[in-house]
């Protein structure tokens, strides 16, 4: 039954076999933007960045050393977009603000920020240290909300988005790992409460929340047949993630595709999280 409302002054709705593919790929497009993604250098921020610049966006990648951006800009450059790569370690704030001013002046503004670096190391709690429980709550916490309050003083004249790289752990408690949820879970609250206060800025926040994927982050957890078997057990689509898995997702938070959609976090986990 037709709704006469439905679709009003959204042209993308209306039927027109013709060139409905060109108005849906303009809808996930990121041509035009400028994106910064945070931990670049491999894994996870690797895949996002090269997968922004295949939609279309211009790039800025981050990590603490420059020389270990060379092969994500080389990719990026091979989907025939501008790229800037910028050191930033995100526990150093002074550092956050230079490799976003940097990043927004070499592309001419910041549409997309995606805040994805982040570092684990599982502990019985009974021995977490100090310096242990800083570093890992400093990196994924602290510094992705320094690493998005610097982006959204440039975003809040053109408005934007942020995408945090958020985790299972931000919706489940996993043992021994309670400095990294501690972080993530924070990062998931910190996501609804900036997709709040930002809104009448023009500027979206949400997570995504990748399952397993092999990684250096996550290799030592490979390494153990025990355990992939265990794991494998709790993904309803039988497979460990691919870092390609991830990109889809990505461009959709990143585009006009999800123009409607703050504050949400999406897990891209093979069903992982609907099971447990
Ligand atoms: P990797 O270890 O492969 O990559 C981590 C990235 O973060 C590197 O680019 C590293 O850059 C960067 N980084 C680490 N510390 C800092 C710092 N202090 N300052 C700036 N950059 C830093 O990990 P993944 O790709 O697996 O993880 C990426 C994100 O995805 C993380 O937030 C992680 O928590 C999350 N995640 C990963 C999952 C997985 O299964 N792999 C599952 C769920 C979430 P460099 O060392 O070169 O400076």
């Amino acid at each position: 039954m037709d709704c006469p409302n439905f679709g009003q002054g959204l042209a993308i709705t209306r039927r027109n076999p013709e060139n409905s593919l060109p108005m849906i790929d303009k809808l996930f497009s990121l041509e035009g933007k400028r994106a910064l993604v945070t931990g670049a250098s491999r894994g996870i921020g690797r895949a996002l960045a090269v997968g922004l610049a295949a939609a279309g966006a211009d790039m800025a990648i981050a990590a603490r050393r420059l020389d270990s951006l060379e092969e994500t800009a080389e990719a990026i450059r091979a989907h025939g977009r501008k790229v800037v790569p910028v050191a930033m370690d995100v526990t150093q704030i002074a550092t956050i603000r230079a490799a976003v001013a940097t990043a927004a002046v070499s592309l001419g503004g910041l549409d997309i920020l995606v805040n994805n670096a982040g570092v684990e190391q599982v502990s019985p709690s009974l021995d977490v240290e100090e310096a242990l429980w800083d570093r890992i709550v400093d990196t994924n916490l602290k510094g992705a909300f320094f690493a998005a309050q610097s982006a959204a003083r440039l975003m809040k004249r053109t408005g934007g988005v942020i995408l945090n790289i958020a985790s299972l752990t931000s919706e489940r408690g996993i043992p021994t790992a309670v400095p990294y949820g501690s972080s993530k879970t924070g990062l998931l609250g910190a996501t609804r409460a900036l997709a709040a206060e930002w809104a009448p800025l023009g500027i979206r926040v949400n997570a995504l929340a990748p399952g397993y994927f092999r990684t250096d982050l996550t290799e030592a957890f490979y390494q153990n047949e025990d355990w992939q078997k265990a794991m494998l057990g709790k993904i309803p689509l039988q497979r460990f993630g691919e870092l390609d898995d991830l990109v889809g997702a990505s461009i959709f938070l990143c585009s006009d595709a999800s123009r409607y959609v703050t504050g949400v976090c999406l897990p891209v986990d093979g069903g992982t999280l609907a099971a447990l």
